[in-house]
């Protein structure tokens, strides 16, 4: 059976061009950075190329970026980084209802440590609207994390806007940029962000690496302390194969960007319009034209997300429910009910998220086994009876 991966939002596999340029950083060229011997300053100026690399691809400088171990840590340096540099200038941090958890969370153990927190609502599309951003902000208002797409739902947050507003007032401004970049441009000046988060794991590059932008002048506290590396922003030894894989990953997707966001986003569009079309009582989550290429998140009434992922995966599709991070809980996706599903609806949901090697195919093939899926679960789900025997769903 031919496996369909449909869940390139949890990760990606890594380009087999980006592991041959990798590959020589494990072995010949294995040398410290920050030695100052031949060897080191062999693999010192990799890291300084993909520094270059990857600023360039944002529009930013070279020393503006700071490797980190992915986009848990870049969050975690962005909202504890500011917080504590920012202290004696005020407390307050602005932040959506339905960031990533490496956000929420942390904002959540800062909220311990005596910040105020405002957690903005979004509309029913997941959108958060720029005016809330407005009203929310204070005096002591010294941070606004907002990110700019989802993972669960795929809205694409007005950024630039809001941007705007937090330059104005000169309040340090942070987005999550790990779902979007590689399928959307990204350019830090356009945003008009101070810090943005990346993940190299989702853009076909490694796990366990990913980078901070930190706009010149932005002041950060370090998370980490030790060596001076990343001039004392984040200190630990490089991860010179990851940070070299991190910019041939950039490189390849910035590259194969305009061509492959249209290709997805047919897929996309047939994918949804594939599954609404052949089953009732099934909707789409997340902004109709504001939303990533690749993301199609849908609500199966009445029946649980969890059995349609298990049915999906004895035909060899995986796709996810929530968000990998969440999916082994119970709980339902605090994102699909900030934007007002029920938590019997947020439950029957399901990402697919398309990537570099789906193809017509496999969307087809999605499409062909889901409607079956759905009707088998529907049989014995008792909600589904109760809706029927009231004669709310006519069949
Ligand atoms: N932010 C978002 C929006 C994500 O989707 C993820 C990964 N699920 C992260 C942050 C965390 O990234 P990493 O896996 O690199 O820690």
């Amino acid at each position: 059976m031919k496996r369909i991966y449909l869940d390139y939002a949890a990760t990606t596999p890594a380009d087999p061009r980006v592991i041959d340029e990798m590959l020589p950083f494990f072995t010949e060229h294995f040398g410290n950075p920050s030695s100052v011997h031949s060897f080191g300053q062999e693999t010192k100026s990799a890291v300084e190329a993909a520094r270059e690399t990857v600023s360039g691809l944002l529009g930013a400088a070279p020393d503006e970026i700071v490797f980190v171990s992915g986009a848990t840590e870049a969050n975690n340096t962005a909202l504890k980084g500011t917080a504590f540099a920012k202290r004696d200038k005020g407390n307050h941090i602005i932040t959506s209802a339905i960031e990533h958890h490496s956000v929420s969370e942390t904002v959540a153990a800062l909220k311990k440590e005596g910040f105020r927190i405002t957690n903005l609502p979004v509309d029913r599309y997941g959108m958060v609207d720029p005016d809330d951003v407005k009203k929310a902000i204070d005096e002591k208002t010294i941070l606004i994390s907002i990110m700019h797409a989802n993972n669960e739902i795929g809205t694409i947050q007005p950024i630039a806007e809001i941007g705007k507003i937090a330059r104005e007032r000169s309040i340090t401004f942070h987005t999550d940029a790990v779902q979007s970049l590689g399928h959307i441009p990204v350019n830090v000046d356009d945003l008009d962000v101070d810090l943005l988060s990346g993940s190299s794991h989702k853009f076909y590059g490694p796990k366990g690496v990913g980078f901070l932008y930190v706009r010149k002048g932005t002041k950060l506290t370090a998370l980490l302390f030790g060596g001076d590396q990343e001039k004392r922003r984040r200190a630990g030894t490089h991860n010179t194969p990851g940070i070299v894989g991190t910019a041939a990953a950039a490189r390849i997707a910035h590259e194969s960007m305009a061509e492959e966001s249209v290709r997805e986003a047919v897929l996309r569009d047939r994918l949804i319009k594939g599954i609404t079309g052949a089953v009732q009582d099934a909707s789409l989550n997340g902004h109709p034209t504001m939303r990533l290429p690749n993301n199609a998140n849908i609500s199966f009434h009445f029946i649980e997300g969890e059995s349609i992922l298990l049915s999906l995966d004895m035909e060899g599709i995986a796709a996810s429910s929530g968000s990998a991070c969440t999916s082994s809980t119970l709980e339902p996706s605090h994102v699909l009910l900030a934007i007002g599903l029920s938590h019997e609806v947020a439950h029957g949901s399901i990402r697919f998220s398309l990537g570099r090697w789906t193809t017509d195919e496999d969307v087809a093939r999605v499409i062909e086994v889901l409607p079956g899926i759905v009707s088998r679960l529907r049989v014995m789900s008792p909600l589904f009876a109760e809706r029927t025997s009231h004669g709310i769903v006519q069949r």
